[in-house]
């Protein structure tokens, strides 16, 4: 086995693909990825697989690829990581697995933006308004596909108009089953009037050569259409050679819905044996794969089987398909509510773990803020000290700009406790801090950073201004009316000062206290540098 066989595999597989050969391409893409030896041929290959599981209609099959071929191709980086994203959105919301088609679609999103091409724009648009169509808000989804559709046309990628033209058909023709009750109602018909020019359009785009997979889909939406709008001859024509291509090619999803269309004409035209065959060798072999139509192809099986027995009166199996047509509207109906309140619930729980989490920061800050605040004053404590002084220093060091540490200490302190009581201590402490506060700048440190000691840190204040700074300190204490809290309470302080150089807070606090000690020692009530 080389490299090479595996290039050959993937050669090959691609070959297929362009073709319509489903199945050998399949065949091909397995063998290129059992073959591979390197990362980008493994990614190639599960690309290709992805693709063609997808056109067999095997949705399941493709968001079992997921796991493992997603990260692949988000290494690879390229288009082909949007182009499967792309198909896991549809596959996801033609089978019901929103949980997987929405992060994709909004994958696809991100990554189409990050382009800032108009192509991939267009297509994930187009992901999304078919998520919201199958999740049942067709008008929603129309809006998002017409914006697609005028994205493509400004692309100017033909693959590109043709995915806008497609979706945007499909979801008009959904809507005309949707809307249209036993007989055609005005609304539903003004739906596939819209979708009529548009699957026009993508029958002239494609012309006779191109894609095979593209021209079956566009020839069987129109066909589909001129059913429904009682255009007998063209109608036929269409989904007939529509019915042998899409046979031929094993495009399965697309022959089912042309094999629902031909009965559909039969019943307009009066033969509904031949409409109520079709449509039960239709279900008998779907049964026999041990598959399911997809949902809305069922419903219109059910119902034209309704309207073929009925009419062959054949009233009790007329019954049964009605009563399995509305069973099939009420999944989809409760299915769509459920993927409704999901999203709801999502965003809601999004929004609550978000508030969760701000409240949580909210917390956590003001525990940290508690933890460096004095109770008592409401000042900063020694924490606060020890987290704002060496950046502080250092910063004034780095602007060089001088600091100066004031260590200030209530004199005899003791006895003012033991004349007039604790309590009128603690309000001389708060009445201290609050005298302290006003003497410094806005935004100046000042803590209480022992029982009747505090720190002031003074920047931008060399050993001359710090002195002013405690002197004006100093007299505010002495000047202070403290007879207002206990008669006869005088109160004064003394001050330690340390100036930079050097910036260093062991050096500085301890000169500090040295010049404290001075000041008490020389009298206190009064000022001293070290
Ligand atoms: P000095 O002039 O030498 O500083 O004398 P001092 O009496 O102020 O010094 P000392 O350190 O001997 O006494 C401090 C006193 O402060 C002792 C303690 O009872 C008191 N004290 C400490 N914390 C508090 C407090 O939170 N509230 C009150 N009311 N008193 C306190
Ligand atoms: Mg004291
Ligand atoms: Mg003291």
């Amino acid at each position: 086995m080389t490299q090479g066989d595996a290039k050959q595999a993937l050669a090959d597989a691609q070959a297929c693909l362009d073709r319509g050969a489903l199945a050998a391409g399949l065949a091909a893409a397995d063998r290129a990825a059992v073959l591979a030896t390197d990362n980008t041929t493994r990614a190639q290959a599960g690309w290709l697989q992805a693709q063609l599981t997808y056109r067999r209609g095997d949705y399941a099959g493709v968001l079992a690829l997921a796991d493992t071929l997603t990260p692949m191709l988000r290494a690879e980086g390229g288009d082909n990581l949007r182009e499967f994203l792309r198909s896991v959105v549809f596959a996801g919301a033609e089978i019901g697995r929103f949980d997987l088609a929405l992060p994709a679609a909004y994958e696809v999103h991100a990554l189409a933006e990050a382009t800032g091409r108009a192509g991939p724009r267009s297509q994930a648009l187009n992901a999304f308004g078919i998520c919201f169509e199958r999740m049942g808000d067709p008008w929603q989804a129309e809006r998002l596909l017409r914006d697609a559709l005028s994205l493509a046309r400004d692309g100017e990628v033909q693959r590109e108009l043709l995915a806008a033209l497609n979706n945007l058909c499909a979801v008009l023709i959904g809507a005309y089953y949707l809307q249209r009750g036993a007989e055609a109602s005005p609304e539903s018909l003004a739906a596939l009037n819209r979708a009529l020019p548009l699957a026009e359009e993508m029958v002239a785009l494609l012309g006779a050569g191109g894609d095979p997979y593209m021209r079956a889909i566009s020839e069987g939406n129109l066909g589909e259409i001129l059913v429904h709008l009682g255009e007998r001859e063209r109608s036929q024509q269409l989904l007939q050679r529509t019915q042998e291509e899409t046979t031929r090619l094993g495009f399965m999803p697309q022959r089912r819905r042309v094999i629902c269309s031909l009965a559909e004409w039969e019943l307009r035209h009066g033969t509904e044996a031949r409409a109520r065959d079709q449509l039960q060798a239709l279900l008998a072999e779907v049964d026999a794969e041990g598959a399911a139509l997809p949902p809305m192809t069922a419903v219109r099986a059910h119902h034209a089987l309704y309207q073929a027995h009925k009419a062959l009166g054949e009233t009790a199996a007329a019954l049964q398909h009605l009563e399995t047509q509305a069973e099939l509207l009420r999944e989809r109906v409760v299915q769509q509510l459920r993927v409704q309140s999901e999203q709801f619930i999502t965003r809601v729980e999004a929004e609550q773990s978000r508030r969760e989490a701000d409240r949580q920061r909210a917390r956590a800050q003001s525990l940290e803020a508690d933890a460096r605040r004095d109770p008592l004053t409401g000042l900063g404590n020694r924490r606060a000290v020890d987290h704002q002084l060496s950046t502080l220093l250092s910063d004034a060091a780095a602007a060089g700009q001088p600091v100066t540490l004031a260590m200030l200490d209530l004199d005899r302190f003791k006895q003012i406790n033991d004349r007039h009581g604790h309590l009128v201590g603690d309000r001389v402490l708060v009445t201290a801090a609050q005298l302290l506060r006003e003497c410094v700048r806005h935004g100046d440190l000042v803590a209480r950073i022992g029982g009747e000691e505090f720190l002031a840190v003074l920047p931008d204040a060399d050993a001359a201004r710090a002195r002013e700074i405690c002197e004006r300190i100093r007299q505010r204490f002495v000047g202070h009316d403290w007879g207002a809290l206990a008669p006869g309470l005088t109160v004064t302080l003394s001050a330690g000062l340390a100036s930079t150089p050097p910036y260093d807070e062991t050096a500085l606090t301890t000169r500090a206290d040295r010049a404290l000690y001075r000041a008490k020692a020389n009298g206190r009530d009064r000022v001293e540098a070290g």
